[in-house]
């Protein structure tokens, strides 16, 4: 149905609050501490934190970019914190977290997009909690492979980078980044570190067709992507794209299957999937592979 006027009732949001959450909640209260599940108040923030899994965003929090579906704010940026990862890692020992991602806006203003900042904050979490695994999930650093290596060389336990949409669509819908580009920096990625998986994901609603689906997903097992999330695009606000289709949970399933006969390790797809969304399991699947 062309969506517009309501949610249907599957993106509506079912509030459970295990234990886990609020004895998170009240530390992060008294810690001041700032998560990206809270600051785009993610939907499935009550069942990641029960599962000790958060996400970060390094960088500040002005973007260079301007991608149509996205809230972060659009500037240039002046920050550049060198003391920021060991903050991130010293988060993650408070909030006691077993899975964290770390993610960024967009530094084009930076020669290496901040890869380094990237690499020290993996390194800080390792020495600080070694338990925890790490994910990053990165911009595309303008195609300065170099950067990319700094990152690889880090060796986080996933390296994600978002292909976001079909083709036909990207250059409508991301700014600046390129789909090619992104296929080549997880092929790049990929043959950096072997053993590290790789991971993306396509936000569906914007406009694209089902077999455009299905060549992204084949597009991306092309350059041997392990993990895939697939998810429900939102309007942030009405500025942003139109959301032109809500797909019912049957059709994330059907997307399920067809990924996993694809050969991805582990798909996650439904209305509410998020990139970081279960990605503690990921990391079980993707490591037992
Ligand atoms: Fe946080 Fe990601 Fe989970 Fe949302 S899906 S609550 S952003 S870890
Ligand atoms: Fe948002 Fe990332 Fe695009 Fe920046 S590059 S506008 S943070 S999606």
């Amino acid at each position: 149905q062309k969506p517009k006027e309501r949610k249907p009732d599957w993106i509506k949001i079912k509030l459970t609050t295990g234990d886990n959450y609020t004895e998170i909640k009240n530390m992060m209260r008294s810690k001041t501490l700032h998560t990206v599940c809270e600051e785009a108040r993610c939907p499935n923030i009550y069942e990641c934190w029960a599962n000790r899994t958060a996400t970060f965003m390094i960088l500040g929090d002005i973007c260079t970019r301007a991608c149509r579906f996205c809230a972060v704010n659009t500037g240039l940026p002046t920050e550049l914190d060198l003391q920021e990862p060991e903050r991130v890692a010293d988060s993650t020992v408070q909030m006691a977290l077993k899975h964290c991602v770390v993610t960024s806006v967009a530094r084009d203003d930076l020669q290496d997009g901040g890869a380094m900042i990237f690499a020290e904050t993996i390194k800080a979490i390792r020495r600080k909690a070694p338990f925890c695994s790490v994910e990053v999930l990165i911009p595309d650093f303008m195609g300065n492979w170099d950067a990319l290596k700094v990152v690889m060389d880090a060796k986080p336990d996933i390296l994600n980078h978002n292909v976001e949409t079909v083709e036909r669509l990207s250059d409508r819908v991301r700014a600046k980044a390129k789909y090619s580009r992104t296929l080549e920096l997880l092929r790049r990625a990929k043959e950096m570190q072997p053993e590290i998986p790789t991971k993306s994901s396509i936000m569906l609603g914007v406009g694209e067709e089902w077999d455009e689906i299905l060549k992204t997903m084949d597009d991306l097992r092309a350059v041997d992507c392990n993990i895939l999330t697939i998810g429900q695009y939102l309007q942030p606000t009405k500025k942003h794209l139109d959301i032109e289709k809500y797909y019912h949970p049957d059709e994330f399933a059907r997307l399920k299957e067809e990924g996993m006969k694809r050969g991805f390790s582990h798909v996650e797809s439904g209305p509410l999937v998020r990139s970081s969304y279960h990605a503690h399991e990921q990391v079980k699947s993707a490591s037992s592979t």
